[in-house]
């Protein structure tokens, strides 16, 4: 890592993969920098921990009739399950299966809670979610779960401006062999410096200086894809300091909370379609928090809890085994006790507390959603932020991610070249 490069990309993630490819593509000479010993970042499908590969990541293609990464994913051979919105499927009460009248009445809460919170954020009023929900309804448990599933906080954080400038078109297709699967056949021969963490950033002299064990990079130009929590946490020093601006734009959109608990088992025990998802909200307990499951993913004997928000973070915070009983108590209750004499492995992850993550996917403070835009700005003339908060529409999403990687490599390139025939004019 002798010479200076023209650009130093810092995360391999969907982001900086997209910029170091693009880059590659412009003809710039790179490194990609990457903390970890694998690709992919938030996008990480595990083939390890249960025999069988599921994604404890990103899992959908969001948008994914206008998403680049689905006509990617065709292109690959990478299949998917063209289906509807996220979380919609199955509804577990607690005491059995919501009727289809009952079912219909939650969609009808949970859409009318969207389109409040969607609606005040287009008329620019910049106010909490939960304020313009009706908190009161017989679903507001559930409606809050799948608030938290997509923005990461609970409705009293999301910013309804935030809310409304994310671009849905209510199509989310699970690809089969994965998210992480699509990234690794995407960038397969991309050259990457794994587990090489970038511990420091100087962008005061000629050349950039970027700071790793393995020793210093010289860049021309950077572009930095971490997380905002894990830019705000200083695990990166920067000289000089990053602009009071920034620093305020990154406590103004956190990365807010997701996590997900695996279970196999040896045959099929839910009886359900292959591919199912199933929600769960028990009605004679309403200290119990509501949750979400994907069932049997793809035909594989699978149960995978989607935990959001608040209960994310603090099931992770308790630790696994708590994660664990309480996924465990959700499927003993819809399907069973008894299924887990079938149980041959489980997993939970834990974004918030991986030091490259500190958590899932960013959501703006209410009366802070102009702030998500500071993040788009370039920081200096050759430096350049890159990730999934800096998109202003598909914020929180890989196809987000991957959009901001290629604009910021599309910007160094601009730089280096005006840089270049100043130079040649002097
Ligand atoms: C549970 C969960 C479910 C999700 N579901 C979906 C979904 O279904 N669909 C969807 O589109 N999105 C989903 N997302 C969100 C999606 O995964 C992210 O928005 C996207 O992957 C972010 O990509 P990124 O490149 O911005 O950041 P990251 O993936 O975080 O990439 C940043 C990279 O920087 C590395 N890094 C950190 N610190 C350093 C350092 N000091 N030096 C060098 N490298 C460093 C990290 O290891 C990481 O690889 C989900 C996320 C989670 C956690």
């Amino acid at each position: 890592m002798n010479f200076a490069v023209d650009v130093a990309i810092v995360g391999a993630g969907a982001a900086g993969l997209a910029a170091t490819a693009r880059a590659y593509e412009l003809g710039l000479s790179c490194y990609l920098l990457e903390a970890k010993p694998r690709i992919g970042g938030r996008v990480h499908t595990d083939r390890e921990s249960l025999g069988v590969a599921w994604d404890r990541g990103a899992h959908w293609l969001h948008s994914a009739d206008v998403n680049p990464l689905t006509k990617i994913a065709d292109a690959l051979g990478h299949a998917y399950v063209a289906r509807p919105r996220a979380f919609d499927g199955h509804f577990h009460l607690g005491t059995g299966w919501a009727t289809s009248g009952e079912y219909r009445a939650y969609r009808k809460a949970f859409d009318e809670a969207e389109e409040r919170a969607v609606a005040a954020g287009l008329k620019g009023r910049d106010i909490a979610a939960l304020d313009v929900m009706d908190n009161t309804s017989r679903w507001a448990r559930m409606v809050d779960h799948i608030f938290m599933a997509i923005s990461g906080v609970p409705p009293s954080d999301i910013s309804t401006a935030d809310l409304a400038a994310y671009r849905d078109t209510g199509a989310n297709w699970p690809l089969v062999q994965g998210y992480g699967a699509l990234l690794e056949s995407l960038y397969a021969g991309l050259p990457v410096e794994l587990s090489t963490p970038v511990t420091a950033i100087d962008t005061s002299g000629a050349l950039i200086l970027i700071e790793t064990p393995r020793g210093t990079v010289r860049a021309r130009s950077l572009i930095v894809t971490v997380s905002t929590n894990v830019l705000a946490s200083g695990a990166i020093r920067f000289t000089p300091e990053l602009p009071p601006r920034l620093q305020a734009a990154l406590q103004a959109v956190p990365t807010g909370h997701a996590n997900k608990v695996a279970f196999r088992f040896k045959r099929d025990v839910f009886r359900l379609p292959d591919t199912s998802y199933v929600n769960f909200m028990d009605e004679r307990d309403a200290a119990r928090p509501a949750c979400s499951f994907q069932i049997r993913p793809f035909g594989h004997d699978l149960a995978i809890a989607y935990l959001g928000g608040d209960l994310a973070e603090n099931l992770e915070r308790a630790g696994e085994a708590e994660m664990m009983s309480f996924a465990r108590a959700a499927l003993s209750d819809m399907f069973g006790a008894d299924i887990f004499r079938e149980l041959s492995g489980a997993a939970a992850t834990s974004w918030t507390r991986d030091p490259h993550t500190l958590g899932a996917y960013s959501c703006a403070r209410p009366g802070h959603a102009a702030e998500r835009a500071v993040l788009a700005e370039p920081v200096s003339e050759r430096f350049f932020l890159a990730g999934e908060a800096v998109s202003a529409d598909w914020y929180s999403t890989v196809h987000g991610a991957h959009l901001t990687g290629i604009a910021a490599a599309d910007q160094a390139n601009t730089y280096l070249t005006r840089a270049i025939a100043a130079a040649l004019r002097r």
